[in-house]
């Protein structure tokens, strides 16, 4: 694949730079709901993030999307790839990623994928472990493992845009910050200690920064004091605008406060964005089936629901939305909702659209991060297909479900 020097593209692409003509193409050929996703757009927020941190490492949180066709695009312009899963591990090895280059941050790890990580680092001795419990230790050493250990800090600060991803100040995650140096200790002794992480919150934002920045001083400050590390690893959670009047994170700004936070290490800055790298880059197409109007309210009926995104649902997180077929029509106040028999199936309330008809394809934006990753079957609905645009062409990249799909475990 040519890779061009994208450094250079938009920080931010909003639902409104899309081709309204080719999006109404595309659900015409491969009906909806259908996801969407950009690989040069994937390709573009990663060499720029990259651009900005120029002597950082900058690895792909594999969980915000994990098909074939982003990690395959990101390996190809030079990412690796930070896996929370067995899975995950084993799809980035299906798209071509070396084993040696993957780390593997275990929250609460699973026996099978302590079994998993172990084995593959027997033949790839250069797959990092990075561990949040001593227990995490104790269940390695049982295996036999005495490889390259990451140790993620609770810097006891969390970040974001929701409570739910804040995660530097939640026990579950890392060790108790004033632990860390006796954990560093015991992690020399027994295996091959290579880094500190950390991964504060999600969805940060330049407003957010110094916040974060707090967090990643702590890691920072931690990195001396335990000395001679091959790296410090401040984790993803750079935020991307989902309103349309946010601005996009500041890259420039957002380096340099890092670095400042950081200070002065002996050892590789790594980062790991998820959400950033994807976000913009994915979409879903859905058709409107139903119009309603009540004394409240207008109720634009469609065929996506919280199992095809339920960031809405789950975060209360807000999406911009865009009538594609008659973008121009006069916008008036509605709210759109999908066929799932809960209140929480409602993607917008009270929210200007270009006046929606039936049979209209309404875009969602922002869902390349968390969207196909948390979908669900839900009310037996087989999962949509993905088509993934590239170099001017586009290609269906996981085919729509069918029923069989959604009963063949049952027996
Ligand atoms: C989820 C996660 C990330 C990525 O977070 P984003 O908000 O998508 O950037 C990075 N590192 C770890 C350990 C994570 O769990």
């Amino acid at each position: 694949m040519a890779v061009p020097d994208l450094a250079d593209s938009p920080p931010v692409r909003r639902l409104a730079d899309w081709d309204d003509q080719q999006l109404r193409s595309l659900a015409a050929t491969h009906d909806t709901p259908l996801y969407v996703i950009d690989l040069d757009r994937v390709q573009a927020n990663y060499q720029r993030f990259s651009a900005a941190f120029p002597d950082a490492h900058v690895m792909y949180a594999a969980k915000a999307h994990t098909g074939q066709s982003v990690l395959s695009a990101l390996l190809d312009v030079g990412a690796d790839i930070e896996c929370a899963a067995w899975g995950e591990l084993e799809r980035s090895i299906q798209a071509g990623a070396d084993p040696n280059t993957l780390q593997y941050t275990a929250v609460n790890p699973p026996a099978h994928d302590l079994d998993y990580a172990v084995d593959l680092a027997e033949d790839a001795p250069g797959l990092t472990i990075t561990i949040g419990a001593t227990d995490t230790l104790d269940r390695l050493a049982e295996r036999g493992y005495d490889g390259r250990i990451a140790i993620r800090i609770n810097p006891g600060i969390g970040t974001g845009h929701h409570e739910k991803v804040a995660t530097g100040n939640d026990a579950k995650f890392g060790i108790p910050y004033e632990q860390v140096p006796d954990v560093a200790e015991r992690v020399r002794a027994e295996f091959d200690l290579v880094g500190l992480h950390s991964h504060a919150g999600s969805g940060v934002l330049t407003d957010d920064l110094e916040d974060h920045c707090e967090a990643i001083e702590r890691v920072g400050e931690m990195a001396r004091r335990v000395g001679d590390l091959e790296f410090v690893d401040i984790g993803g959670g750079f935020g991307v605008p989902y309103h349309e009047d946010e601005p996009p994170l500041d890259l420039a700004k957002t380096s340099e406060m890092v670095r400042d936070a950081v200070g002065d290490i002996d050892a590789q800055l790594k980062l790991e964005p998820g959400r950033y790298i994807v976000a913009d880059a994915g979409l879903i197409l859905t058709t409107v089936n139903t119009i309603k109007e009540t004394p409240t309210a207008t109720v634009v009926g469609v065929d996506a629901s919280l199992a095809t995104l339920i960031r809405p649902a789950m975060f209360g997180s807000y999406h911009p939305m865009r009538n594609v077929t008659a973008p121009d029509r006069e916008p008036e106040p509605v709210t759109v909702g999908g066929p799932v028999c809960t209140s929480a199936d409602v993607f917008a309330t009270d929210r200007p659209i270009a006046r929606p008809e039936r049979n209209d394809i309404l875009a969602i934006g922002n869902a390349g991060s968390y969207g196909y990753e948390l979908a669900s079957q839900f009310h037996s609905q087989p999962r949509p297909a993905e088509v993934a645009l590239e170099d001017g062409d586009d290609r269906v990249v996981r085919r729509r479900e069918t029923l069989d799909d959604v009963t063949r475990v049952e027996q």
